[in-house]
């Protein structure tokens, strides 16, 4: 092995696997409850994020069966219609959305969730005329979030305000939502399950509730006779909601496997540090790799403390050394390594020889979750699908 400082020109970049969104999806429809006349539960695919960092295009062609597409602005909704999504649309918060706006027919059929009484005047004073389309709307329950939508007690006026809005054709229907605050608690999922079907007992409309951390769980959904829909994203990617649980272990399949190349590598003597701030000390005559993939591309700087990154044909699992820099962090090779420069580097996902590094464990060594991870790429970092 030669030392050498030579820098590939290839940076790092994330590969979306489509078919791996593909099979998640159909895990999750083989979970939901059995359909019976009139009563089907309908899934929409939450692409907000861009697809939770895998990209809404990559997303859309992996998602072709789902029965409708959420997503949290106006243009992404037009993005996805220009890109020929057909089926209906989720709007998950008609915050700042301008009435009038909704009445483009280019918007097709259009769910649209409200939080405030505000978004409830809007719809009612605007000019958008009867009948010209297919706006629905869900009337949001706070729940124990408390951050949007009608708390307990205002959450029947606004429905009835919904109703009339229906009544005059102004909407085609009016819904019940509702967003789970702790799902991946057995029992808060189950308390917060009982209010909202308290809240809406005796009101007419379909509701539509669910995450992915109340789709991992043990309890399907009880069917609501007015119709039910269910929303997921993080388990569409290949993550588990739930803590200690990795996707994998689930059935589910990771979306996203993040690459970069080793750059340099170099010898270093004991007591010799690696990084800035002297983060890095090493305890013995070893090898350093440098990954040409740093913060600058979304990783978190506090991954150096816990992280390991699988590099090399032999896809070994080596620890960081040092803190993260901006486009470039180390790891700890070990005294006789095998790699080269130009070797490929997993930072999480499934490396090309089959094997595995969750996102999950990759989560829990810097404090964060999943979604937190792929969602803080940055744009400096392109997404190749496969
Ligand atoms: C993001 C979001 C979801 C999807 O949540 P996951 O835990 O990623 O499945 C569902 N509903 C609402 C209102 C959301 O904002």
């Amino acid at each position: 092995m030669t030392h050498s400082t030579c820098l590939p020109t290839s940076g790092p970049w994330a590969e979306i696997d489509r078919a791996a969104i593909t099979h998640n999806l159909n895990w999750l429809k083989q979970r939901l409850p059995p359909s019976s006349p009139g009563q089907r539960t309908r899934l929409w695919a939450i692409v907000k994020a861009d697809a939770y960092g895998h990209g809404l295009v990559h997303a859309l062609a992996a998602l072709q069966d789902a029965d409708g597409l959420g997503v949290t602005t106006l243009d992404d909704a037009l993005r996805l219609r220009s890109q020929g999504w057909t089926k209906p649309l989720l709007l998950l918060s008609a915050a700042g959305v301008p009435a009038d706006a909704l009445a483009d027919p280019a918007l097709g059929e259009l769910h649209l969730v409200i939080d405030e009484v505000t978004q409830l005047e809007q719809l009612e004073s605007a000019t958008r005329r009867p009948g010209t389309g297919t706006l629905r709307a869900w009337l949001r329950h706070a729940g124990r979030l408390s951050h949007l939508g009608f708390d307990a007690l205002d959450y029947a006026a606004g429905f009835r305000r919904l109703q009339a809005l229906k009544a005059q054709g102004r909407i085609a229907e009016a819904g019940h939502l509702h967003h789970y605050a702790a799902a991946e608690d057995p029992e808060s999922l189950v308390q917060e399950r009982q209010e909202f079907a308290r809240l809406i007992e005796g009101l007419p409309g379909p509701h539509c509730t669910g995450n992915s951390a109340a789709l991992c769980g043990p309890l399907p959904e009880p069917l609501h006779p007015g119709g039910h829909w269910l929303r997921c994203g993080l388990l569409l990617y290949g993550a588990s909601a739930l803590p200690g649980a990795t996707g994998a272990q689930l059935g589910l399949r990771p979306a996203m496997s993040l690459r970069a190349r080793l750059v340099a590598l170099r010898p270093i003597r004991a007591g010799q540090s690696v990084g800035y701030g002297d983060s890095y000390r090493a305890a013995r005559d070893t090898w350093i790799g440098t990954v040409g993939m740093g913060y600058s591309h979304g990783l978190p700087r506090g991954l150096w403390e816990r992280g390991r990154v699988r590099v090399g044909e032999a896809e070994r699992i080596v620890p960081l050394a040092g803190r993260v820099a901006m486009d470039c962090f180390s790891v700890d090779l070990g005294p006789a390594p095998r790699e080269q420069v130009g070797d490929l580097v997993t930072l999480w996902g499934q490396a090309p020889g089959g094997s595995a590094l969750p996102v999950e464990t990759v989560a829990e060594a810097c404090g964060t979750i999943a979604a937190e991870l792929f969602t803080r790429l940055t744009a400096r970092l392109p997404l190749r699908a496969i």
